[in-house]
């Protein structure tokens, strides 16, 4: 038959040194396989022969540079998809599609209406998901387009910061084509952090760029060509007490935390996460990517001591957890996760002002990182909480899955983690995939080591119990999909109680009816509100930690 002749044709030009070379001889298969769709267009083999006849036309493009048989491979592809809307090829000639357009064709427009259809085809799939990453780049406004450089210099295309002069905390983020070695030094009188980046190239538009500064704690930022190779960014402070830095990918961006004070002691728990030890303030040593660790010293946090005006320190800082931010995911041109009827972006805006509400009854004082339907990149999100002074942060999130049985209600604190089905929720919402995340292992370790794990998966467990309690029928029902950790980027760097709720997922068919809902939102926000609120509850208790580390919570 005709599909078989095909493909021992195909297997015989592989064995073949003399035929591999010729490109008529690649011809002449595709049209082998064109001939079975002709022939036999609904004989069950016809949408695999219009997949194996692109992927020819593919490798003719790649060997012999052929631009004609490019544009017969999209063709192919789009027959495919068109002709044979339930093979399980049609997703991925459609994903192949928008990515050729992307590149080597450059056609935005194309590449954008093909990515769009994955969309909103298979929404849960994972071809949709690569599909909204490559859109989200698409849509990304790109000063590199206008400016390139030589292969191997990487350009330094923007510096963008967050700071509260009262609170001395400053995040800067360099956005750069890809990660690069640097060296970082701070030097004293007055206090500056510098990066060299090797390899580098500023862009003219940055290099004539000027960065107003706000308040007196960061005073200034440069950026400069130091040599023909390295790029030279200094940060001027009033003073610094320590300062974090790590990569992150897609696009990639280096991120530096500065704080002035130390950030504020919250911790009421006996935390035995190491701390690093603050970075050197001598002459820099010279760093490469990724950072070498600093040696990590073990510092027990000590029981909260007396105030003069009598009430312990724990009992004000349990009043002062009063700031909640809430985070509702995505926006703008992000839509989250997506059913054919529901996106995520506007199901969390809702929930997340539900949430709001609430609190503020109960006499929190709520913020939140948007209250419309607005793009905010995922590291602003931390650095409005940290510039914010929020005592607690919660972001707000609709799960999916490849697969559409899951459903329920999950929630993250920050962590690294094994479980790949976290790593595979994490992923998503950081809009990267898992070998990348995993590939930032050790650096995400070290900034993790600052941040409030412990708190974190308390405030978490007193999320989760309280939507459990509210939303199904016993804790042990599997919707319960209980306490989690991964990496969240929008986790990384907060300097407080941070945690992140998957309520629904929506790629299950009955938790997208119950999301759809008004009055399960309302329920569901009502559930998380009363676990921050619980969570609250148990700040206003004191706290001792003995010599041992055991931690006696006894009520005021
Ligand atoms: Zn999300």
């Amino acid at each position: 038959m005709l599909y078989k002749d095909a493909q021992s044709a195909e297997k015989r030009l592989h064995q073949s040194t003399s035929s591999i070379a010729k490109q008529s001889v690649w011809t002449s298969i595709a049209k082998l396989y064109r001939k079975v769709v002709i022939n036999h267009p609904r004989s069950g083999y016809s949408d695999d022969a219009l997949y194996y006849e692109a992927e020819i036309y593919l490798e003719i493009f790649r060997r012999f540079d052929d631009r004609a048989a490019l544009i017969r491979a999209l063709d192919s592809y789009l027959l495919l998809a068109n002709g044979y809307p339930a093979s399980r090829w049609a997703r991925k000639a459609r994903l192949s599609r928008g990515k050729l357009f992307l590149k080597p064709l450059s056609d935005r427009k194309s590449a954008s209406i093909a990515l769009r259809k994955v969309v909103s085809l298979w929404p849960n799939a994972s071809e949709a998901a690569e599909a909204r990453r490559l859109l989200n780049n698409l849509s990304r406004p790109k000063p590199a387009a206008s400016e390139s450089f030589p292969k191997g210099v990487v350009g330094v295309r923007n510096i963008r910061h967050w700071s509260d002069s009262k609170r001395e905390y400053t995040r800067v983020v360099i956005d750069l084509d890809k990660d690069v070695k640097y060296r970082q030094g701070q030097l004293e009188n007055p206090d500056r952090i510098y990066f060299d980046l090797i390899g580098t190239r500023v862009t003219q538009a940055l290099a004539s760029k000027s960065f107003p500064v706000e308040g007196d704690f960061l005073k200034q930022i440069r950026v400069g060509q130091n040599n023909p190779g390295v790029v030279r960014v200094v940060l001027d402070f009033k003073r610094i007490s320590e300062y974090n830095v790590f990569w992150l990918p897609d696009p990639y961006r280096l991120v530096v935390d500065i704080s002035g004070r130390k950030p504020r002691p919250q911790t009421l728990v006996a935390d035995k996460t190491p701390r690093p030890a603050p970075p050197p303030r001598t002459t820099p040593t010279p760093r490469t990517t990724p950072m070498p660790g600093a040696e990590d010293t073990a510092a027990l946090k000590l029981p909260p001591a007396p105030t003069r005006d009598g009430f312990s320190t724990a009992r004000q800082l349990g009043l002062s957890v009063g700031r909640v931010l809430i985070d509702p995911g995505h926006g703008g041109r992000d839509p989250g996760t997506q059913s054919k009827k529901l996106q995520e972006k506007h199901l969390v805006l809702d929930i997340s002002k539900r949430v709001a509400k609430l609190l503020e009854k109960d006499n929190f004082e709520v913020m939140m990182t948007r209250r419309s339907d607005v793009f905010i990149p995922l590291e602003e999100r931390t650095a409005i909480a940290n510039s914010k002074g929020a005592d607690l942060f919660v972001s707000i999130h609709v799960n999916a899955s490849r697969n559409s049985r899951p459903r329920g209600t999950e929630t993250y604190f920050l962590n690294l983690t094994n479980d790949p089905a976290a790593a595979e929720v994490a992923a998503r919402e950081n809009a990267t995939t898992t070998r990348r995340l995993s590939e930032l292992n050790d650096l995400l370790q070290k900034v993790m080591n600052n941040s409030k794990i412990t708190e974190s998966r308390e405030l978490a467990t007193h999320v989760q119990n309280s939507m459990a309690g509210d939303l199904f029928s016993s804790p042990r029902d599997s919707r319960n999909r209980g306490v989690k950790k991964a990496p969240f980027y929008v986790l990384l760097g907060a300097q407080m109680p941070a945690v992140l709720v998957e309520v629904a997922y929506l790629s299950n068919r009955k938790d997208e009816a119950l999301l759809a809902n008004v009055a399960y939102r309302q329920k569901i926000a009502k559930s998380i509100a009363k676990g921050i609120r619980s969570y609250h509850e148990t700040l206003g208790q004191t706290t001792t930690v003995t010599a041992s580390g055991a931690r006696i919570v006894a009520p005021q």
